[in-house]
């Protein structure tokens, strides 16, 4: 430990031990006893952790009819009445804020600052932001009506807080949903599942089912699914794009993205040297919009660099539940072998590595923060996304090469950009291929502004009006005054 004493872990064991390990699917408001499982393991220490049901088309099946099931009567409740429910939601996850936050912390190796800090209260941020919409809903979107059912897939970078992003838009506008969590990191889902049925969330309304990719499958083919909601890889979001291209289906897209960071000669360069711990080695790097790209102005990139690695020394990698850490453990060691290749191909290509020396705990899935400098825009280190706490450095003379050089990718999630000229910025700014681009800071989320990306990235986005939208359908109506009765 680096000092402060380690978070509890009492309540989360006990809540695990008294689910004796093992879960069944959350459908039509109760727990199903498994057919069959899988084992998942917690990423600090190796050790199994959890049963997990693994879901059968026969599961798929009896979640979506569950949610049909529901989902007129859930459409037809006034939006006050459903606002209500979300605000139940949102006091439930904020009365066991300290619980989620720390089988967060187990299940996905993230730091418990994080899940405390950032992942719990902005998941109940965006009930509550949501249940207004639901509340407006009438005046807001009139000539909409809801989407139906929603199959929602998630990955495990982020597993509670997707959980919240996806199903928060979607029950306030009156539509019913099936989840499918990432199959690593399932157990808040569940959780939620567990706290929702004590709100008196009607049954059905929301479902769990857990398992692979080809659970997920089974949602995406299901034909009694009205939209996809997938968060994921660029790999399998196309491939969804695909399956559900000869059908009905709506679909939104939040895939991969490897983000440029990008900071002029005239930056604050202290501000900017933590924008990028919190850029690239927030929650491992294993996060969509992560300022992967560090794009430096000549002037100031050897500077910049010097001071980044002598920050890079006093990062503390060790125990999630550890309050000091500011990096835990990568999620599966097949995640950690993908990042390690990378990495070495990026060497092979010519990129010097740096690491600093610091401390990994023997046991569990740790990788150190890593730089590579001397990085040529067409290296596979500065096209692909690694998702890991690896920064690459690339230089650029002038803001027209600083854009060119942002948008060589073909990705266009998100930007960050770093000049204390704040025309500067929004030139450049205007110019970046992002679907958010933030100023002197980075990884500014809100309920009320909508999140999404451009080109490769996917489309739609999550929170605010916009993300509102991706829930309803636009009904026109028109015709003529019925005939008065002779
Ligand atoms: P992944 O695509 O492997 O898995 C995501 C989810 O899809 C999991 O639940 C998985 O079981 C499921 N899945 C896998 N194959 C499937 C198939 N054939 N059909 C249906 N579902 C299937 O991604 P991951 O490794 O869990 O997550 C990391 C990726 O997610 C990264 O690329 C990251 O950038 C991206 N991400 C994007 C955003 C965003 O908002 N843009 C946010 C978080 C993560």
């Amino acid at each position: 430990s680096y000092g402060l004493s380690p978070e509890s872990d009492a309540e989360a064991r006990a809540w695990l031990a008294r689910h004796n390990h093992s879960f069944g699917h959350y459908i039509a408001g109760g727990f199903t006893t498994p057919d069959a499982s899988f084992q998942t393991f917690e990423p600090a220490t190796g050790k199994p952790l959890a049963q997990l049901a693994r879901g059968s088309a026969a599961d798929v099946d009896a979640a979506v009819a569950a949610a049909r099931k529901a989902q007129t009567a859930w459409a037809k409740l006034p939006g006050p009445a459903r606002a209500r429910h979300l605000y139940a939601l949102a006091r439930m996850i904020q009365r066991h804020a300290r619980l989620i936050a720390v089988v967060e912390a187990i299940d996905n190796g993230k730091p418990i600052r994080e899940t405390r800090d950032i992942d719990v209260p902005l998941a109940a941020r965006h009930f509550t932001h949501h249940a207004g919409w639901a509340q407006l809903q009438a005046t807001a979107f009139p000539d909409h009506v809801p989407v139906g059912v929603i199959g929602q897939i998630i990955p495990w970078n982020f597993p509670f807080l997707m959980l919240a992003w996806k199903l928060a838009p979607a029950l306030a506008l009156g539509n019913t949903v099936v989840l499918k969590p990432a199959e690593y990191t399932s157990l808040t889902a569940l959780l939620f599942a567990e706290l929702a049925a004590a709100a008196g969330l009607p049954a059905g309304v929301v479902n769990i089912v857990t398992g692979e990719g080809d659970t997920g499958a089974l949602l995406v083919d299901h034909p009694d699914i009205d939209k996809i909601a997938f968060t994921g890889s660029t790999e399998v979001g196309r491939l969804i794009r695909q399956r559900t291209a000869g059908t009905g289906k709506s679909l939104t897209l939040e895939l991969g993205g490897k983000s440029p960071f990008i900071v002029f000669d005239d930056a604050d360069v202290d501000g900017a040297v933590e924008g990028v711990v919190d850029a690239i080695w927030f929650n491992q790097g294993q996060v969509c919009c992560a300022g992967s790209r560090l794009l430096l102005q000549e002037g100031i990139a050897g500077d910049f660099i010097r001071r980044l690695k002598r920050r890079m020394e006093t990062l503390r990698v060790g125990s999630p539940l550890d309050k000091s850490i500011d990096m835990g453990a990568i999620v599966a060691p097949v995640q950690a072998e993908r990042i390690r290749a990378l990495v070495a191909q990026g060497v092979a290509e010519g990129a010097s590595l740096y690491q600093a020396a610091i401390d990994l705990p023997a046991n569990g899935c740790f990788y150190p923060p890593t730089l590579l400098t001397d990085v040529q825009p067409a290296n596979v280190v500065a096209q692909e996304e690694i998702f890991g706490p690896v920064a690459v450095t690339m230089t650029f003379r002038t803001p027209d090469e600083a854009v060119q050089l942002a948008n060589h990718s073909r990705y266009g999630l998100s930007a960050s950009i770093w000049s204390e000229s704040i025309s500067l910025a929004l030139q450049v700014a205007a110019k970046v291929e992002a679907g958010v681009v933030w100023v002197n800071a980075t990884n500014l989320f809100d309920a009320a502004v909508g999140f999404g990306g451009r080109k490769e990235s996917g489309f739609g986005r999550e929170g605010g009006r916009e993300g509102a939208y991706e829930y309803l359908k636009p009904k026109a109506m028109a015709g003529r005054k019925p005939r008065p009765v002779q």
